[in-house]
């Protein structure tokens, strides 16, 4: 994971660590169409995530408990139309101090021994992105009735039938050419 860059608005994901007393503090975020518009090419551009990041301060590296919940819109792979997806999530982090990053794996950050402030927004999106089921699909209504917009998904049938008729097309004929060799 790479160090964190506080750049303006960004800093209000700022933690400032180095004032803390030993012990856990607790900073909570609500993310929504502001917090995605600081991410060129974000994947995601409005939702409503509480995001609660308790801060456990130890004399030399500091552990970071995230955990999320809420809703994020995401378009719908079947109908392509907007909806809004559930999702939660939790992850621990350490931080550590040193010149180099003398140890491996992604779930530690390392910092310079003179930094004093850490900013979680990249952090945080990384673990809204993370969450987010792989399947971008309207969930069903309470109703049972699926969640797509029906209209939508009869003119998406239309064109792919159109597609595949088109399709049929060709091979016949491909088909004519070869029988009369
Ligand atoms: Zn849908």
């Amino acid at each position: 994971m790479q160090h964190f860059f506080a750049v303006g608005r960004l800093s209000t994901y700022n933690i400032e660590f180095k004032g803390l007393g030993e012990g856990q503090h607790e900073f909570d975020y609500q993310i929504g169409r502001p917090f995605f518009e600081l991410f060129e090419n974000s994947l995601l551009d409005d939702g409503d995530v509480m995001v609660k990041i308790v801060l456990d301060k130890h004399s030399a590296f500091l552990e970071l408990h995230l955990s999320l919940g809420g809703t994020v819109i995401l378009t719908c792979d079947r109908c392509l139309e907007p909806f809004s997806q559930k999702i939660k999530g939790k992850a621990s982090l350490y931080v550590k101090f040193g010149d180099t990053e003398s140890e491996e794996g992604e779930d530690v950050i390392w910092l310079h021994p003179e930094d004093h402030q850490l900013n979680v927004a990249q952090l945080i999106y990384e673990y809204i992105t993370v969450s987010i089921p792989l399947r971008h699909v309207h969930p069903v209504r309470k109703d049972g009735k699926e969640g797509c917009d029906p209209e939508m998904i009869k003119k998406l049938e239309e064109y792919s039938r159109h597609d595949s008729e088109n399709t049929d097309e060709r091979w016949s004929e491909l088909k004519k050419l070869l029988n009369n060799n």
